[in-house]
Formats: C-alpha cells, structure tokens, sequence
C-alpha cells in the first residue's frame, strides 16, 4: 500500500509525481520533497517558494518543514531569504539530536555552507503585487489576506510516512513573523504507526490547538476523514468560545492504512490524494463535511 495527499490545487501536479515515485518503490522522503519542490519552483504558485507572498518591506521569509514518522525526527527552517527550496533544507535538517529547526541569517548560513545555492526569490510580479497590496492596505484592506501552505502527507510500499510543508506565510506579514507551517504539532506531524496530519490557513489561530497532533491522536482510534472533522469542529468552537471568532483552518490526513480525509471550517478547500486504492484524484471538501471530486 502506498499513498500521499496534499493541500490545494497548487500541489496537483507535484502529488501526481510524488504519486509515481511511490507507485515505482521510492522512499517517502523523496516522493513528498519531489511534490513539494515542484510547487516552490512554480513562480504561478504564489503563496510558496518562487514568486510566494512578500512581507511588510518586500522580502520573501519561507518557512518549511520536514518530519519522520519512524523516528519522529524532525527538520525546519523560517524566516529563511533567498533559496528556492526550503523544504530541501527542512530535510536536511532532519539529521541529528541538535540543531534541528533554524531561523533566518542562521538558517541561511546553514544552507549555503551545505551547498545550497542562493538565488533571488522576490520576482517582478511579485513585487507589482506587493505595491499595489500597499496601496490596499493604506485604504483600510487588511493586510493579511492571501496565504496558504503545501502540505504533504506520505506513506510509502515500505510502510514508512512522512510529511512537510512549505509557505511564505501571511502576505504582508511583518518581518520575522512565523506562522504554523514549520512547527510540529501544529502545522504538521506524523506517527508512521498512527498517520499523519497537516495544515493550512491562519497560523496565529492553527497554534492555539496543535491541530495535527490531535488529528493524530484521534485517528487512533477512529478514521481520517472523522479524526479531521472533529479536530477541525474543536478547533474552531474553542476559538470561537473564547476569542469570539475563528480564523481559516483546513487540514488533510493519512493513515498507516493509506486511508485518507481532510476538513475545513471554510467555504471550500480543495486538496488532491493519490494513493494505490482510488487513483490520482482532485477533491474539494466543505465546512458541511461534503466531499466533492473535481475533474483533473
Ligand atoms: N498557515 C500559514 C501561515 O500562517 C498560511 C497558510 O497556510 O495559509 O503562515
């Protein structure tokens, strides 16, 4: 049994080669990089990697992750300028009983003293977007409004998961700021003997409840897609219990089974899932729970 799923319509083409790589035997680690690469390379994409979302002062901060669900290692880089793959880093990382989450110059350091070649990530578009964005928010828009993360979860013919993730976080975000994306619990986690989880939406409010630790846990003893959309109903009733609202939150995960779910307590969030059962598919779930396949 192998399979992977991933968060948005961005990640489709990535997931569908991550998808070979497990059909052709390849570790999970290289099936969920390769998905994840795909999106930073793809300036289109622009709330991750190349072209992703500038903040207050026009520089891209990224953030990224990687985890182990065998030996729950885990490797994260924020903040970091000036690489096309953070996730690569976040891998990297991995290594190690120190050292294992890196933030700006520091991480940036690491990266180049491991080869990692530097290069300009803020593009023209980019930049275009940003002015206009400023010109926005001087009339009163609120400065926050565009983001979203790739996130994967993987399980491989071996039976070994893992999952990463990657983001220029929130668009105008101040510098320095770090969302959910890069820390475990939160953004992310896998158990191989369990599954994993991950999440995408406002940061600020996804790190009050660690989220994808406790859709983990939940999937203990029940499924995916009910693990999912109880952590999400949670969540979101908790927010809004005692700070009055919710911000967006959408989460996708896998068992060890190569069973799968996702919830969300916006209007609709679409995720795509490739696994050795159902195939290559593009799906869209709401914040009813209904499930939709979308043609890809
Ligand atoms: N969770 C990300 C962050 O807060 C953004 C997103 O996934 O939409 O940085």
């Amino acid at each position: 049994m192998w399979g992977i799923i991933g968060t948005w319509e961005m990640v489709l083409e990535g997931l569908r080669e991550g998808g070979q790589k497990l059909e052709e035997s390849s570790h999970v680690f290289d099936a969920i990089e390769s998905t994840v690469k795909t999106v930073e390379a793809n300036e289109l994409f622009t709330s991750v990697g190349l072209g992703g979302l500038p903040n207050e002062a026009c520089e891209l901060e990224l953030d990224a992750a990687f985890m182990d669900g065998k030996t729950l290692s885990i490797g994260a880089v924020a903040s970091i300028k000036g690489f096309l793959h953070p996730v690569s880093i976040a891998r990297s990382l991995m290594d190690g009983p120190f050292n294992n989450f890196l933030v700006g110059e520091g991480a940036e350091k690491y990266a180049l003293a491991q080869g990692f070649e530097q290069q300009e990530m803020v593009t023209e578009t980019a930049k275009e977007k940003w002015l206009l964005h400023k010109e926005e928010v001087k009339k009163g828009l609120s400065p926050y409004l565009g983001h979203d993360t790739v996130c994967v979860v993987g399980l491989d013919k071996q039976h070994n998961m893992a999952t990463c993730t990657s983001t220029s976080g929130l668009f105008y975000k101040k510098a320095g700021r770090v969302g959910d994306t890069p820390i475990s619990g939160s953004g992310y986690y896998v158990d191989e003997r369990i599954g994993g989880a991950a999440a995408t939406g406002l940061g600020e409010d996804i790190m009050k409840g660690c989220v994808s630790f406790n859709i983990v846990q939940k999937m203990k003893d029940m499924s995916p897609q009910a693990a999912c959309t109880e952590a999400v109903k949670e969540l979101t009733e908790l927010l809004i219990d005692r700070r009055t609202k919710a911000g967006d939150i959408s989460v996708i995960a896998m068992n060890s089974d190569g069973d799968y779910g996702a919830a969300t307590n916006i209007d609709v969030f679409p995720f795509a899932v490739m696994t050795e059962k159902v195939g290559l598919k593009l799906l869209t779930v709401n914040d009813k729970g209904e499930i939709k396949e979308c043609l890809c």
